[in-house]
């Protein structure tokens, strides 16, 4: 096993990876930006290094003070979390040619589904459904472009190759506006993520996000573990996520989540993923893959009771799965809310200092959160503080035992989204279940 592990990372889930890390008797190096040194994780590391200002420009997407930082503490191996250079394959080719284990899929497998068109001919070629679209990047012949969009029937999508944080999309209603549409997505999809490539796909109008857990090994075994709908969204960020999602068969999960296994061992897929569906009238379309540990994997260790982190670690250092499918079983219901330092009406960024804060407790809470009374939420990162997850047998319990969890949360001294919760949690088409992903907007009059 690694002796020493580099957290690349900062708030919850720094302190999500260093708890698993100390189980797994991981020493532990925190890394963090001059604004960040009250973080909870860099007290209880084992050792910790400031690796640049505020900025995370310069802190924690700084790519040589991470591998410095790996290389003065003598650590072997680097978590690189969520968000910032997860996701970045660049990032993992330094690592690993630094002679350090980067904690993910091989920097080839990231590079490929970091572009949404390889993503989905990879998918498509082994047998994921997909949305219909393009099928490849839209050229120039104009004729081609809207016999392929009357074919795929409107309103189509357009969407950014590189794109990411639901930035890079458009909707298309008609043949009236579809070329000037692509245009304008081709020139803000340059500008925002340095590439123009934009493809085309089907636009589904009233789907959830459902989407599967799937774990990896380096010997060519791989697993699923079930599924979470997150259609509960503002602005394509997630808000509330669950597991299972509500009214899926079981047979339909065991059926897709075959087929995302599968796929993994066909791609030879390392690690922890998540497949990213939206789901219509009883159909699973693929829209990307996530090749990192999500917000919310929570939910999912919840029903199978299984410690994603350190399979991840596990895995990560060449050993075998703990699990085969036949092992996974799934019990009760899971939610997760996103607690977020913002004003409840315009949802701006709330920053400042906690000045008293109380956690919920009781069979079946979890709090992932890094705060605490007297931590100053600084300004300059994401503002999710915290996640509160509620586990019981069945999904009407859970709701309950969150709306519970929720009162007894005490954040004084900044705002948080803790109300919009609570009206959630007890909303009467939110409790039927089965939302799509533009339910929330609709509630909040924003679309
Ligand atoms: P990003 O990487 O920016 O998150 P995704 O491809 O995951 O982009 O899409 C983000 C969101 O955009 C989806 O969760 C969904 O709400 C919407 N979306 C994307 N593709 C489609 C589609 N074909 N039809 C309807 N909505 C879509």
């Amino acid at each position: 096993m690694f002796e020493k592990v580099v957290i690349a990372n900062r708030g919850e889930i720094a302190l999500r990876i260093l708890r698993a890390c100390r189980e797994l008797g991981i020493k532990t190096v925190a890394v963090h930006s001059s604004a960040d040194r009250d973080l909870k994780h860099v007290r209880l590391a084992d050792e910790s290094v400031c690796i640049g200002p505020a900025d995370s420009t310069h802190s924690y997407l700084n790519v040589p003070a991470l591998i410095s930082a790996a290389e003065v503490t003598d650590a072997v191996a680097i978590h690189p979390g969520y968000g910032f250079l997860s996701e970045n394959a660049d990032f993992a080719e330094r690592v690993e040619e630094s002679g350090f284990t980067f904690i993910g899929p091989k920097p080839e497998t990231i590079r490929i589904m970091g572009d949404k068109i390889s993503a989905i001919e990879t998918m498509k070629a082994s047998g994921v459904p997909c949305v219909p679209g393009s099928d490849g990047p839209l050229g120039d012949n104009h004729d081609e472009i809207l016999e392929m969009a009357r074919k795929i029937g409107f309103p189509v999508i357009i969407k950014a190759a590189g794109g990411g944080g639901g930035r890079g999309m458009r909707v298309v209603n008609s043949d009236a506006t579809l070329l000037h549409s692509i245009a304008l997505t081709k020139v803000e999809a340059g500008n925002f993520f340095g590439n123009d490539v934009v493809y085309m796909e089907k636009f589904l109008e009233n789907p959830r996000h459902i989407e599967f857990q799937i774990l990896a090994d380096s010997h060519g075994n791989a697993i699923h573990l079930g599924e979470r709908d997150c259609s509960m969204q503002r602005r394509h960020q997630k808000v509330i996520e669950e597991a299972p999602a509500p009214g899926i068969s079981d047979e339909l999960r065991q059926k897709i989540g075959k087929i995302c296994a599968d796929a993994c061992i066909k791609t030879d897929y390392r690690g922890v993923g998540t497949f990213e569906f939206l789901y219509e009238n009883g159909e699973f379309y693929f829209i990307e893959m996530n090749t990192r540990l999500q917000v919310e994997h929570p939910v999912t260790e919840m029903i199978t009771g299984i410690d994603l982190v350190k399979e991840q670690l596990l895995v990560a250092a060449g050993k075998k799965l703990s699990y085969t499918q036949e092992d996974i079983s799934f019990n009760g219901h899971a939610i997760e809310c996103r607690i977020n330092a913002e004003d409840p009406d315009s949802f701006m960024p709330c920053p400042g200092k906690i000045t008293n804060c109380h956690a919920p407790g009781g069979l079946g809470v979890r709090v992932d959160s890094h705060i605490y009374s007297g931590y100053s939420v600084p300004p300059y990162y994401d503002s999710m503080i915290g996640k509160l997850i509620c586990h019981a047998n069945d999904r009407e319990t859970a709701l309950v035992r969150m709306a519970g969890a929720l009162d007894e949360l005490v954040i004084d001294g900044i705002k948080t989204n803790k109300d919009l919760h609570s009206r959630l949690v007890r909303d009467a088409a939110f409790m039927a279940g089965s939302t799509s992903i533009h339910y929330l907007e609709k509630k909040l009059g924003l679309s």
